[in-house]
C-alpha cells in the first residue's frame, strides 16, 4: 500500500517523472491502491486538500465531506453527541474516517477541537476548525493507515469556543478497538 496522500498527488498530476512511474507500476499490480486511486480521481482539485492537511487528522466543510463519502473515501463515520461514547474501529481497506461532532454553536466565532488518541502522548488540536452552525456539526477525517495502529482505548474530544473566552462546548468520547489484521 502507497500512502494516500501520495496518490492523491498522482491524482492531481503533481508527482514528477520518476515518482510517477515509480507509483503507476505500484498501482497497475496493486487493486487497493487502484481503487484509492480511482475515487481520488473523482474528487477532483478537493484532493489538494487530503494533501495539504498532512497529519493524522484534519477538519472538513460538510461538503468536502459528503463527497468523500460518495466517492467511497469514507468508509466509516461517526457522529457524536456531548457526553456519549460511541465504539470505533479500522478495517484494512478503509482510507479515511469521518467523524461528526454535534454542538450548538450559538454565539460562537471560533472554536478549537483537540483529540486525545490512546497512545499518544499529548493531543491533537485543530485550531479555528470550520463548523456548521446552521446544522450544528463539526467534522474532522482520520487517515485509516495511522488508525491502524492505534491501541484500543479511549479517544476523548473536547471542542472550545473561543470568542474571545475560552469555554467548553462539549466532550465526547469513542471507544476505539484495535486494527487487527484476519
Ligand atoms: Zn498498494
Amino acid at each position: 500500500m502507497i500512502a494516500v496522500e501520495r496518490l492523491a498527488r498522482l491524482a492531481l498530476g503533481d508527482l514528477d517523472d520518476a515518482e510517477t512511474a515509480e507509483t503507476e507500476e505500484h498501482v497497475l499490480a496493486c487493486t487497493a491502491c487502484a481503487t484509492t486511486l480511482e475515487r481520488l480521481v473523482r474528487i477532483g482539485d478537493a484532493a489538494r486538500e487530503l494533501i495539504r492537511a498532512g497529519g493524522l487528522t484534519f477538519p472538513v466543510t460538510t461538503s468536502l465531506a459528503d463527497r468523500m463519502l460518495a466517492e467511497g473515501l469514507v468508509s466509516r463515520s461517526y457522529r457524536l453527541a456531548a457526553g456519549a461514547v460511541v465504539p470505533c474501529t479500522v478495517s484494512a481497506t478503509d482510507i479515511y474516517a469521518l467523524t461528526v461532532v454535534e454542538a450548538d454553536f450559538g454565539g460562537v466565532t471560533r472554536a478549537t477541537l483537540t483529540v486525545t488518541l490512546p497512545g499518544l502522548g499529548g493531543s491533537l488540536r485543530m485550531d479555528d476548525i470550520p463548523f456548521d452552525a446552521a446544522r450544528g456539526t463539526v467534522s474532522y477525517v482520520a487517515r485509516s493507515s495511522l488508525l491502524r495502529q492505534l491501541p484500543s482505548g479511549r479517544v476523548t474530544l473536547e471542542l472550545h469556543a473561543n470568542d474571545p473566552a475560552d469555554r467548553l462546548l462539549g466532550r465526547y468520547f469513542l471507544d476505539h478497538t484495535a486494527f487487527t489484521a484476519t
